[in-house]
């Protein structure tokens, strides 16, 4: 705070320390002495002696509060001693302080020494006659800011406090990188509705990242048809990078319908699935693993047909039989056969 005069009483040092009753009558306690406080070196006062000031011993009360009654006796005075706050000894001495060519000192100060975040500094008062004297200038203390250097793909990242005058720093904690995104579910069949498959974060220990606050997850639109899509994992906040995953939506199947026997051969029969597709497959083999050499597959390559003869086949054999729908998509510009799960297979026995 800054004092004003009115907060501060100069009473003399002997009554003040008195415990006899009969100096507390005494009136002659005060001496007409001011403080003044600096408008160049703000914490610095300086006394100004009025009119009837006396040499002796004083004490200066610093009080809380502005006292605005009469002081006249040494128990009005003792009577404040609550709100004394710092009590200060000045010894006012009857001598010329001026040297014998009249001299008076006159001060510049300078900062002869810096105060830094931890050390004290040191500020020097010099007069043109050579006298100084010198102030401490209290440390500065340091200037703590939040450094954040985000976890990448591949890199730990941290968070610390920093000095911004000297780097100091504290209390720093690890980020630890992102080493696993992964969909919910890479593949889908075709159902009609748009498909946005969730995605879980994980950090290098296995913790997960939070969505909204550590990444945001953007889908390709028109998630729905048959096609391939990337979903795009973009890091933020603690984290930076970003991540593509693809999920497939394949063609809806279709049943296979009846197989009959000819001569070396047999015709399937399925049942029409026109929607989102370009045509079907239909596999046959001599064994139900459709494994091996008699493994073959014929492409139908229109989706409206519903039946296909196959012929060539060897006389009175059993040939196990499965179809699948394709669609065809384009992906980075190329065309992509996206194939349906395979039917429930049935056999026919081929006639002589
Ligand atoms: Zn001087
Ligand atoms: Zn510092």
């Amino acid at each position: 705070m800054l004092y004003e005069i009115d907060y501060v009483i100069r009473i003399r040092t002997d009554y003040w320390q008195s415990e006899e009753t009969d100096i507390l009558e005494k009136t002659d306690w005060y001496q007409p002495v001011s403080l003044m406080s600096s408008a160049e070196n703000p914490g610095r006062y300086y006394l100004q002696a009025f009119d009837g000031a006396f040499p002796g011993d004083y004490t200066f009360l610093f009080c809380s509060n502005y006292f605005e009654g009469d002081l006249v006796t040494v128990a009005d005075v003792k009577a404040l001693k609550d709100t004394v706050l710092v009590e200060q000894r000045v010894i006012f001495y009857d001598q010329d302080i001026q040297d014998p060519e009249g001299h008076k000192h006159v001060y510049q100060q300078s900062v002869t020494k810096q105060a830094t975040c931890t050390e004290k500094g040191i500020r020097t008062f010099t007069c043109s006659c050579g006298k100084t004297y010198t102030e401490e200038i209290s440390a500065v203390g340091h200037k703590y800011v939040e450094r954040r250097i985000p976890a990448t793909l591949k890199q730990d990242g941290y968070v610390q406090q920093v000095c911004s005058v000297c780097s100091a720093s504290k209390n720093k904690s690890v980020i630890y990188h992102v080493n696993d995104v992964t969909l919910e579910k890479a593949d889908f069949i075709f159902n009609g509705k748009v498909l946005t498959p969730s995605v879980t974060v994980k950090d290098s220990k296995g913790s997960r990242l939070s969505a909204g606050r550590d990444y945001v997850v953007s889908y390709a639109p028109g998630t729905k048809n048959p096609g391939v899509y990337t979903v795009t994992v973009t890091l933020k906040g603690n984290y930076s990078g970003s991540v593509a995953k693809t999920f497939t939506i394949r063609p809806k199947g279709c049943s296979l319908g009846k197989l009959t026997a000819k001569s070396k051969g047999f015709q399937a029969a399925w049942k029409k699935q026109s929607s989102q597709t370009s045509g079907y497959q239909i596999q046959y083999c001599m064994t139900k693993s459709f494994k091996g050499k008699s493994a073959k597959t014929v492409d139908i390559k229109k989706n409206t047909l519903v039946k296909k003869k196959v012929a060539k086949l060897k006389a009175k054999k059993k040939y196990y039989v499965r179809i699948r729908t394709y669609k065809i998509v384009k992906v980075n510009g190329k065309d992509l056969k996206l194939y349906s799960d395979w039917s429930k297979w049935k056999s026919v026995r081929t006639k002589k």
